[in-house]
């Protein structure tokens, strides 16, 4: 908290605050993968995430008293401080902490916090039936989405319940202007006439970095181009395969929107070979053969990722 190293009872925050309060803060979900062989874990592309944090701190008028070198080294020391022999999430908040009546972001002081914890799967990876929510996703000049505001998540929170409420796994969201946008933690991605297609960086989406990711992979694993464009609601019941993805997600294969199967309502060859893929650079990573030396960063050679080593225990 703020660089110090607490116990999580420890980290109180005034019932003031104005991030409670208002939702000003922004904030990342890290994965980190155990590696049982290395005794280490290994935090999956550490570097983008605080490059991203740190553009939802300019979107939101919050300046961080930390270069990203400087939060991949506290993350790394609290990882290796909190001793955890298992998958980890970690959640960097960055809020306005004044105690304070009044909505807005200027002359605010901003706190950091960064909290690990266990994790397994977010949502199931076995197939999913989504439905296209009642909710629309929040546009730019509103909230915007590409910063991963806290106060933003009650948008994510609306559609997963109504998707949750009426049956479905997971909600897909749509923009003010009716193209599809994301699921309410995660990028989508359809696969159409051998592409893959998925909204552009404009659709109102978070960049999700499980989205760049799965771009490279496309082209350098499966040789196939990712066309970033809009994409009608009804081009996702013809798709021939649909996934989601992102930190918790992972790869999380669709089935069917909105009762209707997508491909013939099994999970599609390229999703799973991609949730193969993406299952297997986790499992490549847990089989590092030469240990990043500790606490150091080490690039698995050509992989998409830059895996960040902590010694554990
Ligand atoms: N969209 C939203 C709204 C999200 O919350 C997330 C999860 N961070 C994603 C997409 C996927 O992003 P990433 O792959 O960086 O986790």
């Amino acid at each position: 908290m703020n660089g110090k190293f607490i116990p999580a009872e420890q980290g109180v925050i005034s019932v003031r605050t104005h991030g409670f309060s208002y939702g000003t803060g922004c904030f990342e979900g890290i994965r980190g993968y155990w590696n049982e062989k290395d005794q280490q874990i290994y935090l999956f592309r550490l570097r983008e995430h605080y490059e991203r944090l740190l553009r939802s701190c300019k979107i939101l008028q919050t300046s961080l008293p930390y270069t990203v070198e400087q939060l991949i080294d506290l993350s790394i020391e609290l990882v290796r401080r909190n001793g955890q022999r298992q998958d980890v999430y970690l959640r960097p908040v960055a809020y306005k902490a004044d105690p304070i009546i009044g909505v807005r972001l200027h002359n605010l002081e901003d706190h950091l916090i960064i909290t690990s914890e266990p994790v397994g799967n977010y949502i199931d990876i076995t197939g999913l039936h989504c439905g296209v929510s009642s909710w629309r996703r929040i546009d730019d000049n509103a909230i915007p989405a590409r910063a991963k505001i806290t106060g933003a998540y009650v948008n994510s929170a609306f559609a997963k319940s109504e998707a949750m409420q009426n049956g479905f796994d997971e909600a897909i969201m749509l923009t003010h202007d009716g193209h599809v946008s994301e699921g309410s933690a995660e990028n989508i991605f359809l696969l159409m006439n051998g592409e893959f297609v998925t909204p552009a960086p404009t659709e109102n989406i978070l960049l999700g970095i499980t989205r760049d990711t799965v771009i490279e992979l496309g082209r350098r694993e499966f040789g196939r181009i990712t066309r970033e464009r809009q994409i009608d609601r009804t081009e996702l019941y013809v798709a021939d395969e649909i996934f989601l993805c992102g930190t918790g997600a992972q790869i999380a294969p669709v089935i069917k929107v909105d009762h209707r199967p997508i491909g013939d309502g099994k999970v599609g060859p390229v999703s799973s070979a991609l949730q193969q893929l993406r299952l297997g650079i986790a499992e490549n990573t847990k089989r590092a053969r030469a240990p990043a030396r500790a606490c150091s960063r080490s690039i698995l050679g050509g992989m998409m990722e830059t895996p960040y080593a902590c010694p554990c225990g």
